[in-house]
């Protein structure tokens, strides 16, 4: 089972990365019971964990330590040690004022980035290896976090061979992440953390769990070189180029060269603020002629050659009256926080949205509790946490608020699961309808107004509108309605797989149905296929399968109904049964340049099948990632199955010789 979700696209990394982590952290524990003279398991065990280590990640430092006297880690337990910065770690000036930040500028040209509200890290590699990490503290002296700043998958454990340097930048902790960690700390007994900018100082801070730190994520923005090895940078720009090359995540560099740009940036920060998936303050702001740096220099607080921009949030604490909740046009039920009116930066506030429900139980919210918001310059208000809570326990709705299904929920979410007759789900349908139909013109703006009056309560009902009836949408004259109708009749006829697509049915794409129409030829092979059929093909999970005949069956009546409204869907001509890759079998893994679905499309069109798992019977995998520890790629090098990148794809299919050249079947 583990293997199966392993090799679902888009999980496939992270867990990778996580059992990098995993298996560093237990080789690092069982070496130092080795060598303390207490192991706790056999050589042969603790070969076999080096050995998946160096697998998956073969330049992997714990795997180059040797005895104990040269862990560069703290021994497990002990107080935090306390470490000297070689070079101070100052805080920044800042500004709330834009004319004051633009005087700043100066003209010159500058780098933004984002003001991360977390903590400040040092990491210290020697000869190109992590060997320490340590907080700001005092700015003179922090403490040594190495152990937990190892579980942090965004932060590489070497750079360039032989190098002496120090990274500098910001741990944080992500709204997703929060709420995975605050379930398991409860799990594990500690108390919920308050909020996600708390909870990086607390684990840091933590004697035990470090493991913990594994939810964590870091953004580089500052690089100290220490020995000759080191690269001499001469702008901003070639710094932060160089940091995402060795492996660091980036705080959204951008090189801004007049004040509409660095306006610009501050919009874009802005936004991000509002999704509130990362916690933000600012920007920072960084004259990119590194020479102006050196010039400038230090004043005894800060940097003269950096600033960072904040609106200057105010914030205030009300009551929360109610917790309403309503239910999005995908299904999803999301609550809103109705609170005592509070003014806060020029508007009066009554509303705050509390984003989904794990937020709710993360902070175990209801009503009653007094809770602290913020609101910064023209940013939505947001909710900052739970300064009082009242007695009790948060409350998940049990039913839809809308259509009064029971919901479900998966760990995040709750959903109503009346896809097909839950009215606050109608519109969403009837858009996916017209992207898949490719009906032109017929956006969500000019829809509404023919829901709202009646006219359109399903799919079906678009085929059955008369011009006359476009007349109703606000400012739509003669040519608009006449052009609307045109455009929905002429989607009539439209490919099967667009067709079955345009149902939305969770878990399948339009490859999918392409997939399916070939393998039941056709609409009724598809429509009397059962599950136990569908998961027998290639490439397809149980879960999926059972999804397409749920799906199908709750949408019978969809599928009638547009048929008989005059929908005409047929079966387009099938892929190319010759082709240079006739007979050959691909598996794509991994990021790719372009879509995916482009790379699928050249292979099907060359004749050739794809498959979502490597077998003997694979031909070659195409990845951009030949070096990756996935483990569709370990499979294929254990196979000796071809490894194409997608420049070898292509010239393999421009070039018939190529493959009959290099076939290994
Ligand atoms: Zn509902």
């Amino acid at each position: 089972m583990t293997k199966k979700i392993i090799e679902e696209e888009g999980v496939e990394r992270p867990l990778v990365a996580h059992r990098i982590t995993e298996l560093a952290h237990a080789i690092m524990h069982h070496k130092k019971a080795y060598y303390s003279g207490h192991p706790e398991i056999s050589d042969a065990a603790y070969d076999a964990l080096e050995d998946e280590l160096r697998s998956m990640s073969p330049d992997h430092p714990v795997l180059e330590i040797v005895g104990a006297g040269t862990l560069p880690f703290a021994a497990a337990g002990a107080v935090a040690r306390k470490v000297e910065h070689r070079t101070p770690m100052l805080s920044l000036d800042k500004t709330y004022n834009l004319a004051d930040l633009h005087h700043w500028v100066g003209g010159r040209p500058v780098m933004g980035t984002l003001k991360v509200d977390g903590n400040s890290l040092s990491i210290v590699y020697e000869g190109g290896r992590l060997v320490l990490a340590k907080t700001r503290g005092n700015g003179r002296v922090g403490e040594d976090v190495t152990e937990k700043a190892v579980w942090i998958s965004d932060i590489p454990r070497t750079l360039t061979e032989g190098m002496d340097a120090e990274v500098r930048g910001e741990i944080y902790c992500t709204e997703g992440n929060f709420l995975r960690l605050a379930d398991e700390m409860v799990q594990l007994g500690l108390d919920r953390p308050t909020n996600p900018r708390n909870i990086v100082a607390g684990l840091l801070g933590r004697k035990a769990h470090f493991e913990l730190a594994r939810y964590f994520s870091f953004f580089a923005f500052d690089f100290i070189p220490a020995n000759g090895k080191s690269p001499g940078f001469k702008t901003e720009v070639e710094k932060f180029k160089w940091l995402g090359k060795v492996g660091f995540s980036l705080p959204h560099p951008k090189r801004l060269s007049d004040p509409a740009e660095i306006e610009g940036y501050l919009d874009y920060v802005k936004a991000l603020i509002a999704e509130d998936e990362i916690g933000l303050d600012g920007a920072v702001f960084s004259y990119d002629d590194l020479a102006l740096h050196d010039e400038m220099g230090l004043t005894a607080h800060h940097p003269r050659y950096k600033m960072s921009f904040k609106w200057q949030g105010q914030t205030a604490v009300s009551v929360i009256k109610e917790i309403s909740w309503a239910t999005s046009r995908l299904g999803i039920v999301t609550p809103v926080a109705v609170i005592a009116p509070v003014y806060l930066s020029g508007a009066s506030i009554t509303n705050i949205t509390l984003h989904n429900a794990a937020h709710v139980k993360a902070y175990n919210l209801k009503p009653g509790d007094r809770i602290e918001i913020v609101r910064s310059g023209e940013v939505i208000p947001k909710f900052l946490g739970v300064v009082e809570p009242a007695a009790g326990d948060y409350r998940w709705p049990e039913n839809c608020p809308e259509c009064g299904s029971l919901l479900v929920s998966d760990s995040i979410r709750l959903k109503c699961p009346n896809e097909t007759a839950c009215p606050a789900q109608r519109l969403g349908a009837i858009l996916n309808w017209i992207r898949c139909a490719e009906i032109d013109d017929l956006n969500e703006k000019r829809l509404l107004p023919l829901m709202d009056s009646g006219l359109v309560k399903s799919m079906a009902d678009l085929y059955r509108l008369q011009e006359k009836d476009f007349l109703i949408i606000p400012q739509t004259r003669e040519k608009m309605a006449s052009k609307l109708c045109k455009n929905i009749q002429s989607s009539k006829d439209l490919p099967l797989a667009s067709f079955l697509n345009g149902l939305g049915i969770e878990g399948a794409g339009r490859t999918t149905w392409e997939k399916l129409l070939e393998h039941f030829h056709g609409l009724d092979g598809v429509l009397k296929a059962t599950a136990d059929e569908i998961g027998k093909i290639e490439g397809f999970a149980e879960k999926s399968a059972a999804q397409v005949v749920d799906g199908l069956t709750a949408r019978r009546g969809w599928i009638k109904d547009l048929l008989e409204a005059g929908v005409k869907p047929f079966q387009a001509d099938a892929v190319p049964k010759e082709g240079v890759l006739s007979g050959l079998q691909f598996v794509i893994t991994g990021a790719l340049s372009v879509p995916r679905a482009e790379i699928e499309d050249a292979i099907k069109m060359a004749g050739g099948k794809l498959s979502a798992s490597v077998s003997r019977n694979t031909y070659a995998v195409v990845t951009e990632e030949p070096d990756s520890g996935s483990t569709k790629m370990k499979k294929a090098r254990e196979l000796g199955v071809k490894i194409w990148s997608e420049r070898q794809l292509r010239s393999a299919i421009a070039d018939k010789a190529n493959i009959e050249g290099g076939n290994n079947l």
